[in-house]
């Protein structure tokens, strides 16, 4: 399975996007991690991006979509599938990164888009915060972040639907619940992503899934 993550900050990407990689015996390719890790092994690259990161700001197109088309790269070398959280987070991510994954035919099969309202976001990140020391979790910082994904990212979700290729998620709910609805969801797709074109498909709304089986 091919499978990308878009949701705001908080909404559980890093989670989910580990249980469905452990689920499916997958890549799961993080992007916030990926950078993190060059910040805390201070490379000329995790220098260069440090500020953005701390700011709550993207880090410039050209240095994610490097670092994860290496990582899809490897993932097909590998045979595998992927899971991809932190990315595409803007439009030009999203096209830039469809046009590499289609050369290599590896693009997604299916645009997980996890919902959460603002609130329970900044909740989670600030509970977040007290148990791990994220440069990026402050109030101040959260909001930056919140402010990026309704303006860049949450328009490429359309870009999905029209795709054919989204499926979203109510990730309000407890963390075991969205996984388990998760994992079923795409364990229902799985049999019909290789035979069904994407231009074929419509998209798939669970969100009222919870709601409609009460808690
Ligand atoms: P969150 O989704 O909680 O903000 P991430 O770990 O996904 O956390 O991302 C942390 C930071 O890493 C972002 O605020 C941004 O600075 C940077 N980042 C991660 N992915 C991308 C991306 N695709 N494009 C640009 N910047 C990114």
């Amino acid at each position: 399975m091919r499978i990308l993550l878009v949701a705001p900050p908080g909404a559980g990407k890093g989670t989910q996007g580990a249980l469905i990689a452990t689920h499916f015996g997958i890549p799961h390719i993080a992007t916030g991690d990926l950078l993190r890790d060059h910040v805390a092994r201070g490379t000329e690259l995790g220098r260069a991006v440090k500020q953005h990161l701390d700011e709550g700001g993207l880090v410039p197109d050209e240095v994610v979509l490097e670092i994860v088309e290496h990582e899809i790269a490897k993932a097909k070398a590998a045979g595998l599938g992927y899971v991809l959280d932190g990315v595409p987070r803007n439009i030009t991510q999203a096209r830039t990164l469809y046009e590499a994954a289609l050369e290599l035919d590896m693009t997604a099969d299916v645009a997980l888009h996890l919902k959460v309202d603002d609130d329970e976001v900044v909740r989670r990140l600030l509970a977040r915060a007290a148990l791990e020391h994220r440069s990026d979790d402050t109030e101040e910082v959260i909001a930056r972040r919140l402010a990026v994904y309704h303006e860049v990212t949450a328009p490429i979700v359309d870009w999905y639907a029209e795709r054919g290729i989204l499926v979203s998620v109510d990730a309000m709910r407890p963390v075991e619940e969205v996984g388990r609805e998760v994992l079923a969801a795409l364990e229902v797709l799985r049999p019909l992503v290789g035979v069904v074109p994407p231009g074929a498909r419509r998209p798939i709304d669970l969100t009222g899934l919870g709601a409609a089986f009460g808690k």
